[in-house]
C-alpha cells in the first residue's frame, strides 16, 4: 500500500515571518493527521520554517538546488548548504525551472544524482505542454523527461524518489486535468518505472498529481489507482484550502 503524500510548493511567495506563521498554524491543524505531509519554502523562509514545524512530522523541502556543492556559482545555493538547515527533500525539473530558467533533463539529471548522493530525497516533476498532449506527444515526452531524468538512478536510490506529474495546462489556470485523464497519464508513467527498474519499484513508487488541486477535487483524483497524492501550489498558501487536500480522505 502506497501512503498518501502531500506537498506544498510555496514558489515565490511567503516571507520569513509569514512563512513561520503560517508553518505554525499547520502543525497545529495537522495534529492527529498521518498523511505524509511536505512544504517547500522559498531558501530565505526556509530556516524559520525549519524551526516553526520543530518536532511535528512535516518535512520541509527546498524548491530548486544547484547542480554544484561549492564555488564560484554567484546565486545559488547548494545540497550542503540546505542540508545543514535540516532540509531533507528538494523539488526539482518543476515546470516553472524548465520553462522560464531553461533547465533542461540532462541539467535536472545532474541535481538528481547530486541531491541522492546527498541522501537527499527528491520530487522530480514532469508534464507535458497543451500544445504537446494536443498534438499526441504525451507519452513520448514523459518517456524522454522520465528517462533522461533519472539516468543513472540505482534501484535502490529509487526509494528516495517522488514524481509528481504536472500537465503545464493545469498549473495555477484553475484547470485540473479530469481524474481519468490523470490516472492514464500515472499509470502509464507507472510501467515505463517498471519496464526501467523492476514491478516492486513501479508498486511503491509514489506519484503525485500536481495542476491545480484543490479542496473540491482531491479526493476524486486521490481516489484514483495510480494517484498517491498532491503537489499543490495555490492551495497550500492557506490552511483553510490545504487543510482538506491533506485530509481528503476523511
Ligand atoms: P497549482 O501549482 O496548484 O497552483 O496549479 C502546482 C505546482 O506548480 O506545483
Amino acid at each position: 500500500m502506497r501512503k498518501p503524500y502531500i506537498a506544498g510548493n510555496w514558489k515565490m511567495n511567503m516571507t520569513p515571518s509569514e512563512g513561520a506563521a503560517f508553518a505554525k498554524e499547520l502543525v497545529k491543524a495537522l495534529q492527529g493527521s498521518s498523511t505524509k505531509v511536505m512544504i517547500a519554502p522559498p531558501f530565505v523562509t526556509i530556516p524559520a520554517v525549519v524551526e516553526a514545524v520543530k518536532g511535528s512530522s512535516i518535512i520541509v523541502a527546498a524548491q530548486n538546488m544547484s547542480d554544484n556543492l561549492n564555488g564560484a556559482f554567484t546565486g545559488e545555493v547548494s545540497a550542503l548548504m540546505l542540508k545543514d538547515l535540516g532540509v531533507t527533500n528538494v523539488i526539482l525539473g518543476h515546470s516553472e525551472r524548465r520553462a522560464l530558467y531553461g533547465e533542461t533533463d540532462q541539467f535536472i539529471n545532474k541535481k538528481v544524482l547530486l541531491a541522492l548522493s546527498q541522501g537527499m530525497d527528491v520530487d522530480l516533476c514532469i508534464g507535458e505542454t497543451l500544445s504537446e498532449r494536443e498534438g499526441g506527444k504525451l507519452e513520448e515526452l514523459l518517456t524522454r523527461q522520465i528517462t533522461e531524468g533519472l539516468k543513472g538512478v540505482t534501484e535502490l536510490q529509487m526509494k528516495h524518489i517522488t514524481l509528481a506529474y504536472e500537465p503545464v495546462w493545469a498549473i495555477g489556470t484553475g484547470k485540473t486535468a479530469t481524474p481519468e485523464d490523470a490516472d492514464s497519464a500515472h499509470a502509464f508513467i507507472r510501467s515505463l518505472i517498471e519496464k526501467l527498474y523492476t514491478k516492486g519499484v513501479a508498486e511503491e513508487l509514489i506519484i503525485q498529481y500536481g495542476g491545480s488541486v484543490k479542496a473540491s477535487n482531491a479526493k476524486a483524483l486521490m481516489s484514483k489507482e495510480h494517484i498517491d497524492g498532491a503537489l499543490v501550489g495555490g492551495a497550500s498558501l492557506s490552511v483553510e484550502q490545504f487543510l482538506p487536500i491533506v485530509n481528503f480522505d476523511r
